[in-house]
């Protein structure tokens, strides 16, 4: 079996979901992941507007069988402070698993929060809050919460956090975990030299078998910084050997690895950026 990579795309095209398939396409990606509308606001589109069934067709034309839905950084369910925050953000979260669902998804990713000054404790509460009023019983959609870097009060820089979260969610079998190998990194964990240790922990807090996906991204700081800044595969702090070290791992081939590194100048023309997406998708499917 094959690793199943793929990158973060866009869905701003006039054709919006069917041009994020076709820009998976155009990297030779196996899957991909799109926000809704802009990560930073909440502004979205009808679904009616979005071309979900020519992006399916897309999709069953050219081997892809699945795609994951990132929410927007701007849904913060940790935020005791102010209440508008958390109450917009269980509101938007509510309608992103519909939006995800009704897209053909069924892994919607999810920053656990930042508790902005009220300690992680209560940070942690007001998350799992937030969880119990949108998570149900039957319902298709899983919740992947990211590991974090661990910059500001961001919650999830580790898994004793993640675990924390699990534990008080009602219907916690609808809650999975995404592991991003550039926060992984910069909160400390040496996935570097000791990835299988990594995991052990992992499963012994969370279980291994609720790792649903994968971020591949390099890093741009070194370990422990707390800083999450994504540098392009092979030219930061974690490397290439490291990286498809995780992408090859027998453990998780079955998982999406999506790509989230940055784009780079353009060789033509340097005033644009393109995505490095194609060439690092066939830089670590390749072994070598
Ligand atoms: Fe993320
Ligand atoms: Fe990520
Ligand atoms: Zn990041």
């Amino acid at each position: 079996m094959n690793p199943i990579l793929g990158s973060h795309v866009g869905m701003s095209g006039k054709d919006m979901m069917l041009d994020s398939v076709k820009e998976a396409i155009s990297y030779s990606a196996d899957t991909f992941m799109l926000y809704t509308g802009a990560p930073q606001n909440t502004k979205r589109k009808e679904l009616d507007q979005l071309n979900i069934r020519p992006a399916w067709e897309c999709m069953q034309n050219n081997g892809i069988d699945s795609f994951v839905v990132h929410a927007p950084y701007i849904i913060n369910l940790a935020n005791t402070v102010n209440p508008a925050t958390y109450e917009i953000a269980v509101e938007f979260l509510a309608l992103e698993i519909e939006r995800t669902i009704a897209m053909g998804s069924q892994i919607l990713i999810l920053h656990p929060g930042s508790h902005v000054g009220a300690g992680t404790e209560a940070g942690i509460d007001r998350i799992a809050q937030g969880l119990n009023e949108v998570l149900t019983a039957d319902q298709d959609c899983l919740i992947a919460l990211e590991t974090m870097a661990g910059k500001g009060s961001e919650i999830g820089r580790n898994f004793e956090e993640l675990a924390a979260i699990f534990d008080k969610v009602t219907h916690s079998d609808k809650l999975r975990i995404c592991m991003d190998t550039c926060h992984l990194h910069d909160s400390g964990y040496d996935i570097v030299n000791d990835f299988d240790g990594i995991i052990d922990q992992f499963d012994q807090l969370i279980g291994k078998e609720n790792i649903a996906l994968f971020h591949i991204n390099d890093s741009k700081n070194e370990r422990g910084a707390c800083k999450d800044r994504h540098a392009n595969i092979g030219t930061g702090y974690i490397g290439t050997d490291a990286l498809r070290y995780i992408v090859h791992h027998p453990g998780f081939l079955h998982l999406p690895k999506i790509l989230e590194t940055p784009y780079i100048p353009s060789l033509t023309d340097s005033d644009k950026k393109v995505a490095p997406y194609k060439e690092e998708i066939a830089l670590l499917r390749s072994r070598t």
